[in-house]
């Protein structure tokens, strides 16, 4: 997680926030916080939506980030141990995610980002 984070923060216009999920116990019961099933990293990177590649691979000169089709795009990424399975609740929610659009992809390591975000 350290490392995939420490690559994240060096693309530029990325934006990355971590979703906490999980339950705390409070008295004699546990409270849920979050998103069920929500990916543990999201934010958005330029993009450009007329060749659908992230911005720096744009070879075109549309325009700038927010005009002639580029603009942020949001990516979620579920980070995972080597073989450790997503739960029915986490798979529901890529599904939800990509078909609305965002990238999202299950990662074990830094090259597996590398490959999801297109870089
Ligand atoms: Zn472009």
């Amino acid at each position: 997680m350290r490392a995939i984070r420490d690559y994240l923060a060096m693309l530029p216009g990325v934006l990355t926030f971590r979703a906490n999920t999980g339950a705390l116990p409070v008295g004699d019961r546990f409270v849920r916080f979050g998103i069920e099933g929500f990916p543990d990293l999201f934010g958005s990177m330029p993009w450009c939506w007329l060749t659908d590649r992230p911005l720096h691979a744009c070879r075109y000169g549309h325009g700038g980030v927010r005009t002639g089709g580029h603009g942020p795009r949001p990516w979620a990424l579920e980070v995972k141990r080597p073989g450790a399975k997503r739960s029915p609740t986490q798979l529901a929610m890529a599904a939800t995610l990509e078909a609305a659009g965002w990238l999202y992809a299950c990662v074990e390591s830094v090259a597996d980002v590398q490959r999801a975000l297109g870089r």
